[in-house]
């Protein structure tokens, strides 16, 4: 692998850390006491080609390699990882599967209104009763006709209330456990699917995460994406690349947290000198900038492998994995760093705490993660 980023990378990161400074970083504080991001960044974000990355020009993409998908994806996290979320499930999760897995009908109704920040899309996998052991999901897409109904409920959907289609995931064949499962495509205005926001998120409080309850929701059949019972597949796919798209993130978090940190420690005085003399201190600071560099390398050589058509979703689980923890470790290091100021919302470190927590959470906890990477190394399913 060339660690060396090419002259378009090199630009598309300095375009998104530009975006960044306009567009984010005099709002974060803003949205994320009012619990929303200003919708109005989605357009902005299709507008600059941000939600088009990776995406073929034909149906609106920006193109670009998955390097560049992840430079930029860092450069939103370290301003916000709200607005990164939204990015990484509008286009991460929904644009790009569709693109991987849809006919072309799916692909011209779809793909250049999510591009373009007019649609925003939503992946809707959990539900109340299945989170980690998401292939026993109980939606039900029963066929009738030229149609499916759908009835079910679906829990923590980011982009919920947002979103103009659901990635929604339902078993519509008696087949045991995931392999029943389906993948569809449904508009978020098809009747009997109501949405409610969930609040009192510890972080990514700018997100709008969201229940949706589907009840007798009819779509056509030619709303199913990828093959009848292959949903589970087209589910876990997404995942693996969703899983860069938040290793990524969380190396913006933890770039963000190192930076804060440093400034900081150049401009607090204790004990008659900057902070930034003491040695615990710096030990702070240095453990932030490995992170910082360990994550970025695992999270770039997964890109790698994906844009040389390479097996990665064991590495992608590795670099979610690593960076997650690390985002957390980072941030937690530099609200310490800024003492009892970290730990109010006009100093950075505190919402970069709260953000990062969540990564170890969402697209397969810590403890998935292990069992895949376990699974990879044994061949024995721990699950
Ligand atoms: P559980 O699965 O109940 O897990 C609870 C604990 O048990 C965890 O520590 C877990 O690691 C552990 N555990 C479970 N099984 C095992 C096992 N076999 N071995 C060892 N430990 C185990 N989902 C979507 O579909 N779309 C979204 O857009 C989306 N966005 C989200 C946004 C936010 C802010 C949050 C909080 C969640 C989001 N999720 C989304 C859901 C997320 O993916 C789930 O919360 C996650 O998969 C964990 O499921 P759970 O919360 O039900 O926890």
């Amino acid at each position: 692998m060339n660690l060396e980023l090419s002259e378009e990378q090199t630009a598309a990161r300095r375009l998104a850390r530009d975006f960044v400074e306009r567009e984010i970083a005099p709002h974060v504080i803003a949205w994320d006491r009012a619990e929303s991001v200003d919708r109005a960044i989605v357009k902005k974000l299709g507008e600059v080609g941000f939600l088009g990355l990776t995406v073929d020009e034909e149906y609106g993409g920006s193109g670009g390699d998955h390097v560049t998908y992840c430079l930029v994806t860092e450069e939103l996290g370290r301003g916000d990882s709200s607005v990164r979320g939204i990015v990484s499930v509008s286009l991460g999760l929904v644009a790009k599967t569709i693109a991987a897995w849809g006919d072309e009908e799916h692909k011209r109704r779809w793909l250049p209104g999510l591009t373009a920040g007019e649609y925003v899309g939503c992946f809707g996998l959990t539900e109340p009763g299945t989170g980690s052991d998401a292939g026993n999901l109980a939606t039900r897409a029963v066929r009738d006709g030229d149609e499916y109904v759908i009835s079910g409920t679906k829990t923590f959907i980011t982009n919920g209330t947002w979103a103009d289609v659901v990635l929604l995931f339902a078993r519509s064949t008696d087949a045991p456990g995931h392999k029943g499962v389906s993948a569809f495509l449904v508009p978020a205005d098809a009747p009997g699917l109501t949405r409610r926001t969930i609040h009192g998120k510890l972080g990514l409080r700018g997100q709008a995460t969201a229940e949706l309850v589907l009840e007798d929701v009819r779509v056509p059949a030619s709303a199913l994406l990828g093959p009848e019972g292959k949903g589970f597949t087209v589910a876990m796919s997404a995942l693996a690349k969703g899983r860069m798209s938040v290793a990524a993130g969380c190396v913006g978090i933890a770039q963000a947290a190192l930076d804060a940190a440093v400034r900081y420690a150049g401009e607090r005085e204790q004990f008659g000198r900057s902070i930034a003399h003491h040695q615990l201190v710096q030990e702070l600071l240095s453990d932030i900038a490995v992170d910082v560099d360990a994550a970025r390398l695992l999270t770039w050589r997964v890109a790698d492998l994906v844009d040389r058509g390479q097996p990665f979703a064991t590495e992608a689980s590795k670099a979610k994995l690593f960076a997650s923890e690390a985002a957390v470790r980072a941030a937690n290091n530099a609200l310490q760093v800024f003492g009892g100021y970290g730990y109010i919302d006009e100093y950075p470190a505190g919402k970069l705490l709260r953000d990062a927590r969540v990564m170890t959470l969402y697209e397969g906890t810590s403890q998935i993660q292990k069992l895949l990477i376990g699974r990879a190394l044994t061949g024995v399913s721990a699950f």
